[in-house]
């Protein structure tokens, strides 16, 4: 069997360095075992996914050195790999599910399962919504369809018992089925939703694991049976522990730049960013703390993964940083990084007539340029217009 992983990005905002620790160990641990690395963009949310935010995925991705086999942009066996390009993928499995019952269309209106839930609040009952609950009678159900409502297509779930699923780093995970809702497969646009698109498309590119963030671990029960559903063989799961503030909380923006634009731009290293985000929950054999995406591919183990919430602690990957310009950048190599981060024609000739009309000398355009280099181009512009 040849390992196959991915990376699964929504193109709906800035390129999350969360995205990228997670593409880095799913990339080394295809590496480890001589495996391919894909890049699937998940785009099936129109509203919020943008080509700008793909594109910015895309190059920061390649910026960091994680380079995948296939992909929207370098092609594949297994293409499209855009999921809005794949709409008719989905509607075939989605009728396959509707036709061997496993799924049911579903005509509620958004107020009746607002007050379904409501009631089943004050009854004291789960939140879950089965299939039972969403019934209508008869002759209201063929009403709705010969009046054509729209309609989602949602899966059939159990309603009691506990759903066991299998984690690489967690032993098996338990989940009550009774808290899963009859899960929408496609919305009333004809466009899936995560989840069928999801376990549809790692089936039909062979991926063999899905290493993902620990926030998907709800999901893996309806995963898990949508699997069985279609009589496919479930790739094998791996929750990786999601990263943290120096505080624990959840990283976030309002805490700490997530945005691995912003880590470029403020000039951090590629090599240093990559270097720190394998540091994160994970550890080489010998503990050291600086080591090459090569190396760590090498000596890769999933199984050193340590679920204890890693931090990703700003000052530490300054010292990195540091570490690496004084230890693996000689002059010329430095002069060199200067070149690729802000010491070149496109650079400047793009922030100059922002800069123009603020000074009367050439020193001060230096700390203009540390403000602009501050900026993504998207940023940039809020940033002279406000
Ligand atoms: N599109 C999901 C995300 O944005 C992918 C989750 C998964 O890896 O299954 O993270």
């Amino acid at each position: 069997m040849t390992v196959r992983t991915r990376i699964a990005p929504s193109p709906t905002g800035d390129p999350h360095v969360g995205t990228a620790y997670i593409a880095l160990f799913n990339l080394c641990f295809a590496r480890q075992h001589g495996g391919q690395f894909i890049l699937r963009i998940e785009d099936t949310d129109q509203v919020r996914s943008t080509p700008e935010s793909e594109q910015m995925i895309l190059d920061s991705l390649r910026w960091l050195g994680l380079e995948w086999d296939e992909g929207p942009d370098v092609g594949g066996p297994h293409g499209p790999y855009r999921q809005s390009e794949r709409g008719d993928i989905y509607a075939k499995y989605a009728q396959q599910l509707l036709d061997a019952g496993h799924a049911f269309k579903c005509y509620r209106t958004s107020e009746e399962l607002d007050e379904l839930r409501e009631s089943r609040k004050e009854a004291g009952l789960h939140l879950a919504l089965k299939p039972t609950d969403l019934a209508l009678d008869a002759e209201e159900q063929s009403r709705r369809e010969q009046e054509s409502w729209p309609y989602v297509i949602r899966m059939n779930v159990l309603s009691e018992g506990v759903c066991v699923v299998s984690d690489m780093l967690r032993g098996t995970i338990e989940v009550d089925w009774a808290q899963v809702d009859a899960q929408i497969l496609m919305k009333s646009d004809g466009m899936p939703t995560y989840h069928l698109a999801n376990v549809v498309d790692d089936h039909l590119m062979g991926i063999t694991h899905v290493l993902r963030g620990e926030e998907w671990i709800n999901s893996a029960p309806k995963h898990q049976l949508l699997y069985e559903y279609f009589g496919w063989e479930m790739p094998q799961l791996c929750h990786m522990p999601l990263l943290r503030n120096p505080d624990k909380s959840k990283l976030s923006k309002r805490k700490n730049p997530t945005s691995i634009n912003y880590y470029r731009r403020m000039g951090f290293l590629p090599q240093a960013v990559t270097n720190y985000l394998g540091r994160m929950g994970w550890s080489m054999p010998d503990e050291r703390e600086k080591f090459s995406l090569s190396e760590m591919m090498a000596e890769f183990d999933i199984q050193r993964v340590s679920l204890g919430g890693p931090v990703f602690d700003l000052e530490k990957l300054t010292w990195l940083n540091g570490v690496y310009i004084r230890e693996d950048l000689d002059d010329d190599a430095l002069l060199q990084a200067l070149r690729e981060w802000a010491f070149n024609d496109a650079y400047v000739k793009q922030i100059l007539p922002q800069v123009r009309p603020r000074v009367e000398t050439l020193s001060q355009v230096v700390p203009w340029r540390a403000t602009f280099s501050l900026a993504c181009p998207q940023s940039l512009k809020m940033i002279l217009t406000a």
